[in-house]
């Protein structure tokens, strides 16, 4: 499978980088505005290969995206300290407005992985500019909250004392500020996450449930405090997701779609957990949620709908 990345820095060259190891594609496309870096990914990822997948990894142009079946949108600003993610989005829409054609224009039919912020929103401006070339909604996906569940995991992980691997827990709605920790759902095995907390012999109190939530929803913001960005997580969500469209896998993964009906809201993009196969989302599940979660989701649905309100797309 052809693989394009637009938007070569920190989270596209990653998530190229984590493709290769991974074994995703067979050849990867990197394209930047500006040319010498994506020239210069595109070289030290191809160093790595022997040691993992021989995948081809090459820089090119818009139109070297021909027959790519999945495309990577992480062009873009980033964050900059202090800054929401939805601060981000009059900047980036505008970024969008030129790159979406100019995918379209080389790949007629590709399904979308967005990932530049704010990913929800975005994501909703691909489905509008790609939908008028007649591009579906199931093949214009975001990362979402791809990247929160894992966080979630890995805490609730370290806490339980067992692999992150093994444990299903979601983070719902906007990837950023107002998302939804689904703890009613979180579960290893079939054990929700107190009753693995009590047979594992520790606590989890009000106080750890308080104390993990607020890690993963002010994750970003640590790490951009520390190094200036995040990519790590993000890039081997995305390659995750393209393995699920590639094998046709029918994974469900928690990420981000434009959604017809949310606890009332219409027509908003934003993270449930979906089915992912070759062609993009076959599934999307609506979980069973307490009342405190319900109204949560709600919210943040009305927040990204708000978002959107002010975009010309
Ligand atoms: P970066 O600045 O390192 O890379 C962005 C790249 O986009 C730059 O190389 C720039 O030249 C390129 N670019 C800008 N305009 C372009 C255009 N018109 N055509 C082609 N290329 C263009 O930023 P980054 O750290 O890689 O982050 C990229 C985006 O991903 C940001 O919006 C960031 O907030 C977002 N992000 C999302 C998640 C997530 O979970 N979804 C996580 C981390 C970062």
């Amino acid at each position: 499978m052809k693989i394009g990345i637009v938007g070569a820095g920190q989270v596209g060259a990653t998530a190229a980088y984590s493709m290769m190891m991974r074994r995703v594609g067979s050849e990867i496309m990197l394209v930047d505005r500006n040319a010498d870096l994506a020239v210069a990914q595109a070289r030290d990822i191809l160093d790595a290969t022997p040691f993992a997948d021989p995948v081809r990894v090459r820089a090119g142009e818009f139109a070297d995206l021909d027959g790519a079946r999945v495309v990577v949108l992480a062009a873009g600003s980033n964050q900059r300290p202090g800054e929401s993610r939805l601060d981000l989005l009059s900047r980036n829409a505008e970024i969008f407005a030129e790159i979406v054609p100019a995918v379209l224009a080389a790949a007629p039919d590709p399904i979308f992985l967005v990932a530049t912020n704010p990913v929800d929103v975005m994501t909703q401006i691909v489905t509008a500019i790609a939908g008028r070339s007649g591009i579906v909604s199931e093949r214009v996906i975001g990362s979402g909250t791809i990247l929160d569940s894992a966080r979630f995991r890995t805490l609730l992980a370290a806490h339980l004392g067992i692999s992150p691997t093994y444990i299903d827990a979601r983070v719902l709605g906007e990837h950023g500020d107002s998302e939804v920790l689904h703890w009613s759902g979180a579960a290893a095995g079939n054990l929700s996450v107190g009753e693995v907390a009590r047979q594992m012999g520790r606590q989890l109190t009000d106080a750890d449930r308080s104390r993990i939530e607020t890690a993963v929803r002010r994750a970003a913001y640590a790490i951009i405090k520390g190094k200036g960005a995040t990519w790590f997580g993000v890039g081997a969500g995305l390659a995750r997701m393209a393995q699920a469209i590639e094998e046709d896998e029918r994974a469900l993964l928690t990420c981000s779609m434009l959604t017809p009906e949310c606890q009332g809201v219409r027509d908003v993009a934003l993270s449930l957990p979906r089915v992912l196969g070759a062609g993009g989302v076959v599934k999307t599940f609506m979980p069973d949620l307490d009342a405190g979660e319900r109204a949560a989701l709600k919210r943040s649905a009305e927040i990204l709908k708000e978002a959107a309100k002010g975009v010309r797309f």
